[in-house]
């Protein structure tokens, strides 16, 4: 039996010590106290099933036991900072990591968050072109530090950063953008700021494969690769930001970027990557890491013997338990299902996304697509009375999220478009 502080105790402290303008997410808040694969339970022992994943976090499943057995028998043995000395677990990692990418894509930095993997990068892109000018997209998220703050194109991300050296691309948005799917037209705005933004060179690209905070957005077909070979001729890398779409959650390819034929210059990874450990890693090609010889650069806890072989464990776990394949799988019957509640509930206006990176997007009005925000909440809000958890996101507020952990069942997806069907159908 939980013994814990009750839940209004907990409210009330967290407001005086933890105030922030995130969350908690409900108007019932709920007290989590233990997770169990695709399961987090609440104070009073009550199951929820989780289809949001900790933010596309749980890759394996919460508290999955191989990889806390690694954690575990990691942290009796020695946990410390690997950078001054030898240690097989961050090697053994990112051997293992390495052999996932394609290409030149052989040389890894451990990081201890999405945020400074993305920072790092931006800074090696621009060590290695000689220039300053990054390319990211609007409504994309890469964090909140400051490159990766200017990066994000959302407002509400931002606090009073000076934009430097970063221009926002139009968004190939096929649901809301002007150009509908057609990648090609929005791969001419890239041009655009190159021509008339820049000196000409640019030091890069950074973006999703698929949009997650921004909503799930896909980007129209054809603008990636359009994108990058507009950004090589200006003489600037391409980053791909990984930190969802990665580790087998879209199903069809273990990495976002493989469904649009390109291969990154660098690639950033973080979430998904550790099942709920902290730990980020940029991987690139010998010949742009050389950038980080000239200095010293150091991270204290990236890489710890720890988080890594968090990491191998993790990797094993996808591959071992075909992870992927059951993203593909069931995550295509997750779509399936919800297509077809489309075609029941007036309020769904788009079903997007691949494997287990999931969007369903709410409007008042499908012809004006109004988002439909007071709505979600309210959907959210019954979903977990209803014993499910479900993320929200968007620019608009108004997109339902499911990123749950990879080792989600078919029975778990009836159950969890069942519940939105039920909550949608009360409305
Ligand atoms: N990139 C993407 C695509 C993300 O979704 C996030 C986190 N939402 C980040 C980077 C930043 O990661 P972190 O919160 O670990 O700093």
């Amino acid at each position: 039996p939980y013994r814990g502080p009750s839940t209004s105790d907990l409210l009330k402290r967290r407001k005086q010590y933890l105030p922030t303008s995130v969350g908690p997410l409900y108007t019932n808040p709920l007290n989590l106290v233990e997770g169990k694969m695709q399961y987090l339970f609440d104070e009073n022992g009550r199951r929820y099933l989780d289809a949001f994943g900790g933010i596309a976090t749980v890759s394996c499943g919460h508290c999955h036991p191989d990889v806390v057995e690694a954690i575990v028998k990691q942290t009796k043995l020695l946990q410390h900072t690997t950078v001054l000395y030898l240690n097989h677990a961050i090697i053994d990692f990112a051997e293992a990591l390495a052999s996932k990418l394609p290409g030149e894509l052989k040389v890894v930095y451990f990081t201890n968050s999405g945020t400074e993997a993305n920072e790092l990068a931006l800074m090696m892109a621009r060590l290695y072109t000689g220039c300053h000018d990054i390319i990211s997209i609007r409504n994309g998220y890469h964090g909140n530090a400051t490159a990766t703050m200017n990066a994000t194109a959302q407002f509400f991300h931002k606090f009073n950063v000076v934009q430097t050296g970063i221009h926002h691309a139009v968004n190939p948005d096929p649901y809301r953008g002007v150009f509908g799917s057609d990648g090609l037209m929005y791969a001419k705005d890239v041009q655009d700021i190159i021509d008339y933004g820049t000196s000409g060179r640019v030091a890069g690209i950074i973006a999703e494969a698929i949009q997650g905070v921004g909503g799930v957005i896909e980007l129209a077909p054809g603008y990636l690769p359009a994108v990058y070979s507009i950004v090589r001729k200006a003489g600037g890398l391409y980053i791909a930001d990984e930190v969802q779409s990665g580790f087998g959650r879209t199903g069809s390819h273990f990495w976002g970027f493989e469904a649009h034929g390109v291969v990154p210059d660098i690639v950033t990874l973080a979430k998904g990557i550790g099942n709920g450990a902290p730990i980020g890693a940029v991987i690139t090609t010998p010949e742009i890491a050389k950038v980080l010889t000239y200095r010293y650069y150091f991270s204290t806890f990236g890489g710890n013997p720890v988080c890594t072989a968090a990491g191998l464990a993790v990797l094993k776990v996808i591959e071992k338990e075909r992870l992927q394949q059951n993203a593909f799988v069931v995550g295509s019957y997750i779509k399936e299902r919800l297509l077809s509640l489309m075609e029941k509930h007036e309020i769904i206006g788009d079903v997007r996304g691949r494997g287990m990176l999931l969007g369903v997007e709410l409007v008042k009005d499908r012809q004006a697509k109004t988002p439909a925000k007071a709505e979600m909440l309210q959907i959210i809000e019954q979903m977990k009375d209803m014993g499910v958890i479900i993320g929200k996101g968007g620019f608009h507020g108004n997109v339902l999220r499911i990123t749950p952990p990879l080792c989600f069942t078919k029975e778990d997806a009836d159950f969890l478009v069942d519940v939105m069907d039920c909550t949608m159908s009360k409305m």
